[in-house]
């Protein structure tokens, strides 16, 4: 077909002579002119097929999604499947995908042809599925949707909280969660102003044209207390990470708050406090965190714990020592964690413990120290060093991530902030 329509469209001239082959029979034609691309257009198109390769003019198609206590022999056998046959495809699937894994609210397909039902199509996930074929041969292939993202962005100022200013803009709360996680040493969530003003630059995941979250955050623009902070993604071809304008890591060291969330401060540090249980005034090293008993404590940084055992009014006690510089206490534990024991090396955001309230305390918080060259220092407002920054053998390839960066958080206006043009 194709090369009749060729042959078509260059044989009213002479000047070469081809010969090609239509079915058996050869044809001799002479030839001008080039064949141009217009005459492609011409050869038709394949038949079309959908995302999971299926012929769509072969099959009238319904889609559904999983009912509660719906199985596929039920699914199937609505749809006039034998019994022996739904019974070779369990077999056929068996060790590549387990079948009774369906969930309420997972999307399916049907394909029904003129044989009746034919194939199945299982989404387990946005992007991935399982097809089940079984016109002919019963067949049972996994495949994967390839995700495709867009750059978005979102600007705003800030009145309560970064949760409302985000949300309130229809952006994804997780994009509130991956900003607070890149500014976490770098900026107090819980000091955060009305007025503070943020942007973001970041990936949206798409899987058949379905919105299925954020994905990376590309750079990003705090306006804190005055102070602008960027940050920007670089992946150096090993790891990934999040740098400031000179390439420092946006991580710190440590951790300013040894628990996933950050718990109210019942008792701050201080030079010269009012003891609650001893009712005198002496030093409080440290910094009382509130929480339920049971609320998991987490190493501040990666170490090797020295100590952890029951030591009088401290309680139970774990100290890790993170370098020659930096060693934490956390005191007053329920229990710890199981393996925790002097000489383990932990690493940072592990669970060491639990709040309790052991040795002398009111009611169940975690008194949490931190030492710098054995002086106690104030784990809240102290400036923890950066983590290691870029190495110098990229910073000609950052510098120039940076720049198309900042032309993008440049280029945001505050979508929260009328423009002063519109009054
Ligand atoms: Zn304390």
């Amino acid at each position: 077909m194709l090369k009749k329509l060729i042959a078509f469209a260059i044989l009213p001239t002479v000047i070469a002579v081809l010969i090609i082959t239509s079915g058996n029979q050869q044809v001799k034609i002479s030839e001008t002119n080039l064949v141009t691309i217009d005459e492609f257009y011409e050869i038709p198109a394949l038949p079309a097929v959908d995302t999971y390769g299926m012929v769509m003019e072969d099959y009238r198609v319904v889609e559904e999604r999983i009912q509660r206590n719906e199985s596929l022999y039920i699914i199937l056998s609505r749809h006039g499947v034998t019994r022996e046959t739904i019974h070779y495809i369990q077999q056929e699937a068996s060790g590549k995908v387990s079948l009774n894994r369906m969930r309420p609210g997972q999307k399916y397909r049907v394909y029904i042809n003129k044989n009746g039902a034919s194939a199945f199509v299982w989404h387990r996930s946005a992007q991935e599925y399982t097809t089940i074929t079984w016109d002919d041969e019963i067949t049972v292939e996994n495949g994967t949707i390839p995700v495709e993202t867009q750059i978005a962005t979102v600007s705003g100022t800030i009145r309560s909280s970064l949760a409302n200013a985000i949300s309130s803009q229809g952006v994804s709360q997780r994009l509130v969660v991956e900003l607070a996680n890149i500014y976490a040493w770098t900026v107090d969530f819980y000091g955060l102003r009305s007025g503070d003003q943020f942007r973001a630059v970041y990936e949206n995941r798409y899987v058949n044209d379905e919105y299925i979250g954020i994905g990376q955050i590309k750079a990003a623009e705090f306006e804190h207390r005055g102070n602008v902070l960027r940050a920007y993604f670089f992946h150096n071809g090993e790891q990934g990470g999040y740098y400031d304008e000179e390439g420092n890591s946006m991580r710190r060291a440590m951790m300013r708050v040894p628990f996933e969330y950050n718990p109210r401060i019942s008792s701050g540090f201080s030079h010269n406090r009012m003891h609650p249980i001893l009712n005198q005034r002496r030093p409080h090293y440290g910094t009382d965190y509130a929480a339920p008993t049971g609320t998991p404590i987490l190493a501040s940084g990666d170490g090797v714990v020295t100590e952890a055992q029951h030591r009088g009014g401290n309680g139970n006690i774990v100290q890790i020592r993170h370098n020659s510089v930096y060693r934490t206490a956390y005191l007053h534990m329920s229990r710890f964690a199981s393996g925790i024991r002097p000489g383990v090396r932990v690493q940072q955001g592990q669970v060491i413990g639990y709040v309790g309230q052991t040795g002398l305390a009111t009611g169940p918080h975690l008194c949490y120290r931190l030492y710098k060259n054995n002086t106690p220092i104030n784990s809240v407002t102290y400036d923890f060093p950066p983590d290691e920054g870029l190495g110098d053998e990229f910073m000609d390839e950052y510098r120039a991530e940076v720049k198309r960066l900042d032309e993008m958080l440049d280029g945001l206006l505050d979508s929260s902030r009328p423009l002063a043009g519109l009054y």
